[in-house]
């Protein structure tokens, strides 16, 4: 596959650092979600087949909708974490705009050279090489030209991690971050060995009945502002206590009040398990930059998804970001 994209001297510089690096330090956001873990495990896999003592450390634990996933005995929690598993030569962020969206894990962070892999526009280049892409349509994405200029083959289980990070970020191809170069990308993960087939059964059709009482609950809360074009939902601690459910399982809730016709942006309100305050999540469809109303609250994101958290109560957290919203132009 032959490579016309702006960044071949980065992934060139990374190549030869990791190459030289005996222990490598992988880093997911906290919370990690499709794209980081995709991304996370291809990349440890990468390098476990170069002969790398690679460990993928996140803040959180990987919901268990990606334990159909290679790799995982390469990934631990913070929790699990030891100083003496390091010094580490080479220290690569994922997915992570700033090095505190790593959060707990960036103590670990020590290493000779710093690597960020990520493809936000808010990204704030923190790293002494930085492979930041806002065109790519996920880090996944990233991580496949990284190791195909390495010269690593993209084994089967290496193709499953990084089409599932794919998908995860472009909704199943259906965003506007989805370009031929996406569809380059997963083809020849596909001919690698990835089953579009069996990797969407896995994120879409193994639900928890926990999830669809909990998704129940949140849309008894939906409402509508500025003439339909924004839809709001929220969910409370004993919304998910109720359902027996977990705040993990709040991902993809804000996908629904996006779904509704006329709707531009839609907003899911989560109060927090740590009780510090309420985690908001941001989505549009095709003119608002959620991005921008992200960073306003100390979050950030992509100009389509966005988040942040709100310290103070579900009512405070509605306040700030309604009082942000009536000043857009929706
Ligand atoms: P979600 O709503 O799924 O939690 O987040 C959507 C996107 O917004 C994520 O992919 C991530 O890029 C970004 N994001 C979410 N929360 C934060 C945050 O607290 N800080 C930053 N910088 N980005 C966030
Ligand atoms: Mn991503």
């Amino acid at each position: 596959m032959t490579m016309s994209v702006a960044w071949r001297e980065e992934t060139t510089q990374i190549g030869e650092v990791l190459r030289q690096s005996e222990k490598v330090l992988i880093l997911e956001h906290e919370k990690p979600d499709g794209d980081s873990i995709g991304a996370g495990l291809g990349l440890a896999l990468g390098m476990l087949f170069l002969g790398k003592n690679a460990i993928l450390l996140s803040q959180d634990p990987h919901p268990s909708t990606y334990d159909f996933l290679p790799g995982r005995h390469l990934h631990i929690v913070v929790s699990d974490m030891k100083s003496e598993y390091g010094p580490f030569d080479a220290v690569v962020f994922l997915d992570c705009a700033d090095r505190a969206r790593a959060g707990a894990a960036v103590e670990f962070a020590k290493g000779d050279i710093v690597i960020n892999i990520d493809h936000h526009v808010t990204n704030s280049m923190f790293g002494d090489i930085n492979l930041v892409d806002p065109g790519a349509s996920s880090t996944s994405e990233l991580v496949f030209y990284l190791l195909k200029t390495m010269q690593v083959p993209i084994t089967r289980n290496i193709a499953i991690c990084l089409y599932t990070g794919i998908i995860s970020d472009t909704g199943a191809f259906r965003y506007e971050n989805t370009t031929s170069r996406t569809f380059a990308v997963a083809s020849h993960l596909v001919d690698a060995g990835a089953d579009p087939s069996r990797i969407a059964n896995q994120l879409y059709e193994c639900r928890t009945a926990s999830f669809l009482l909990l998704l129940g609950k949140a849309l008894q809360t939906l409402s509508l502002h500025h003439d339909g074009k924004v839809a709001s939902v929220e969910i409370t601690r004993e919304m998910i206590r109720d359902a027996g459910s977990s705040f993990q399982e709040t991902d993809g809730i804000v996908d629904y009040p996006r779904s509704i016709e006329g709707v531009e942006v839609a907003l899911c309100f989560k109060e927090r398990p740590d009780g510090i305050g309420v985690d908001v999540s941001f989505r549009s469809k095709c003119r608002v930059d959620v991005s921008k109303i992200a960073e306003a609250l100390g979050g950030g994101g992509h100009p389509r998804a966005a988040g942040a958290t709100i310290t103070g109560s579900m009512e405070e957290a509605k306040d700030k970001v309604f009082s942000l919203l009536s000043k857009e132009q929706i």
